[in-house]
Parts: structure tokens; sequence; C-alpha cells
């Protein structure tokens, strides 16, 4: 418990200065406590480490945050799911969206509830209120990636795989009438 709260006051610090693509630019650590709150609620997800890593997913990719920092403050198997749920940002846009297809069934376990949960609070987001600037197909598109990287990620927590699959559908069938 304690350790959660810390790595939750650890995230909100990195991110502090971020805020969400969304036309309401919402504080970006409203982004990883929904994450953690849906593993928590939806997938009734109770292991501690997973819901730490939760917390701190974006942390490595979006922030100045290194492994090494959240080994120390949080322990080798939160460093090791974070790193898992960590795009390279060196590669290209379009390779970096393949490589999350690619290896989406090759994570651990803890690792593909984060992402489903992560790709579920995203996708939702999305239809309450799009980025800024993105078209209903760029939208769809969105949906129809993130439905690929979700499939090879299915299997381990059925309450978290239905809502994935809930939000997908109606986002889809929404996106493809709106186009
Ligand atoms: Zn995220």
């Amino acid at each position: 418990m304690k350790r959660l709260l810390h790595a939750t006051h650890f995230a909100a610090e990195k991110h502090s200065n971020q805020r969400r693509k969304n036309t309401a630019a919402a504080p970006y650590i409203n982004h990883p406590i929904e994450v953690a709150l849906h593993l928590a609620t939806v997938g009734n997800v109770t292991n501690e480490d997973w819901l730490a890593a939760a917390v701190l997913h974006d942390t490595i990719e979006d922030t100045d945050t290194s492994r090494e920092e959240i080994a120390g403050l949080f322990g080798e198997t939160v460093a090791s799911l974070v790193c898992e749920c960590t795009d390279d940002k060196s590669l290209p846009k379009a390779e970096r969206k393949r490589l999350q297809v690619v290896n989406a069934a090759g994570k651990s376990v803890g690792a593909k509830l984060i992402k489903i949960a992560d790709k579920s609070c995203n996708l939702r987001s999305m239809l309450a209120d799009p980025p800024k600037g993105w078209s209903t197909s760029r939208q769809l598109q969105y949906f129809v990636w993130a439905r690929e990287v979700i499939r090879g990620m299915l299997g381990h927590n059925q309450a978290l795989d239905e809502e994935a699959q809930r939000i997908l559908a109606e986002g889809i069938s929404r996106l493809s009438h709106e186009e």
C-alpha cells in the first residue's frame, strides 16, 4: 500500500508539467492513475507490483526517469514491468506501432494486463474527447491498430478482455458510421 502511494506520488512529480492531448488538456497523471484504477476495479487485480507498474508505466517513455531509478525505489519486478510497457523512442513512430503488435504476445502476464488496461483507457478517452485535430478516420485507424495489439495479449483476465473488446466494438462501429 505504502509503495503504491509512493509510486503514485513519484509518477505525479515526474509527469507534473505534462498534459493529455485531448481538448480538455487534462493533467497527464490522470491517465496512469486511471489505468491502475481500471486494473483494480474492472480486472480485480490486487498484485501491488502490477498496480505500481501501472501507475509508473509511462515514466520511462515520457519523462527523464531511468530503469535504475525505478528499480532502486520500487524493485526489479516493477522496473522490468515498466520497461515492458516502454516503446523505444529512438525508432520512428510507425516502427514503434508495428513492434507493439509484434511484441504483444511475448510479454509477461503483468505487462499484458497493464497494456490492455492502458489501451482500454486510451480508447475510452478517445471516444469521450478525441485528441485535438484527429479526424474520424485517424481515430478509426487507431482503434484498428489497438485491436491488433490487444489481440496478442488476451486470455489472462476475462473481465479486462471483455471490457477491452466491448470498447473496441463500440468505437469501431461508431467511428465507421461517422466516417
Ligand atoms: Zn499509457
